[in-house]
């Protein structure tokens, strides 16, 4: 938001960009803007730098094909083009520093900041670490009708306000609302999806037909809506894998907990207290693994162990 307010607006004349930027809740952008500018000042200077060393290179490389390698026009092309490689990597160093003192916190910039209060008022807190994402919980939550309306309608209504009182060009506020159309539609189809796989309760194959309908229409809806979007791993799993794994199970996801990968670690460190004496890594990761094997191997351990009968208690 803040490039595209410095880009698109800030630089328009009719807009008094002191007076925009002391807004109660932009005033957080003014620095960003600040060290967005002065960053990309350094990087134009860099960049012409970078050039007049391109053109030495192939200054030098003539040199070179002429058999001058020893000559003082070579010995001086070489110490300048080592002072402005110095000095590019000083310019591309000052201008990280820039962009980094400047960079806005999730939970600080203008928008960030409202979101919080729509997650109190649903009871949800977003974890401190795990980069700020939900406990399983509170991701249910989050995904109902009332909440996601709630939520993605902070942007159209910040916008709106900026545009009564700022004076701000209305595309602000039509970029917005398509901004909360979009991801609205996103959640909501999502939340279909996660309502039909979230669950450890036997399912029919009408149940999976209609799971794979929904996953369809929200990949679709991404596909087009997002065209820049990529697909993370975890959309991936949903998109190729969980119909097939339901299908094989029977079951929802709701028994694909952490839990086993949790034990599966605890064996590996033992593994490892015994194996960490071999030198060679490939070695020692092959002596780890042939162990897990062993250990595990149903064919070893005499096979998969018949569940225990509940003891009745009555
Ligand atoms: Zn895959």
């Amino acid at each position: 938001m803040g490039t595209y307010l410095s880009r698109a607006f800030l630089d328009d004349p009719d807009v008094d960009s002191g007076e925009t930027l002391l807004d109660p809740d932009l005033h957080t952008l003014a620095k960003y803007i600040e060290s967005v500018e002065e960053a990309s000042h350094l990087e134009r200077e860099r960049d012409e730098v970078w050039e007049e060393m391109l053109e030495m290179e192939n200054l030098l490389g003539w040199a070179f094909l002429q058999g001058q390698d020893d000559t003082l026009h070579v010995l001086s092309l070489q110490l300048k083009y080592q002072k402005l490689e110095k000095q590019k990597e000083e310019l591309t160093s000052k201008a990280e520093e820039v962009r980094k003192k400047g960079e806005l916190k999730l939970s600080t910039g203008p928008l960030g900041s409202l979101l919080d209060p729509v997650l109190k008022e649903f009871n949800v807190r977003r974890q401190s670490y795990h980069s700020q994402a939900f406990v399983g919980n509170h991701v249910n939550t989050m995904l109902k009708e009332a909440p996601i309306k709630r939520l993605t309608s902070i942007a159209t209504s910040k916008a709106q306000q900026l545009v009564e009182q700022q004076d701000m060009p209305l595309a602000v506020f039509t970029r917005a609302r398509a901004l909360q159309d979009r991801y609205e539609r996103l959640f909501t189809l999502f939340a279909e999806c996660h309502s039909k796989y979230s669950h450890a309760k036997p399912v029919s194959d009408e149940d999976i037909s209609s799971l794979d309908r929904s996953i369809k229409d929200l990949m679709s809806f991404y596909r087009t809506s997002f065209p820049q979007g990529t697909v993370p791993i975890k959309m991936h799993l949903l998109e190729v894998h969980a119909v097939p794994w339901m299908q094989r199970r029977g079951f929802g996801l709701g028994f694909f907990g952490e839990q086993g990968i949790e034990t599966t670690h605890a064996q590996f460190n033992n593994i490892q207290r015994a194996t960490g004496g071999i030198r060679d890594e490939t070695k020692r990761l092959k002596v780890t693994l042939e162990r897990h094997l062993l250990k595990m191997c149903p064919t070893r351990v005499g096979g998969i162990p018949a569940p225990n009968p509940r003891k009745s208690t009555n």
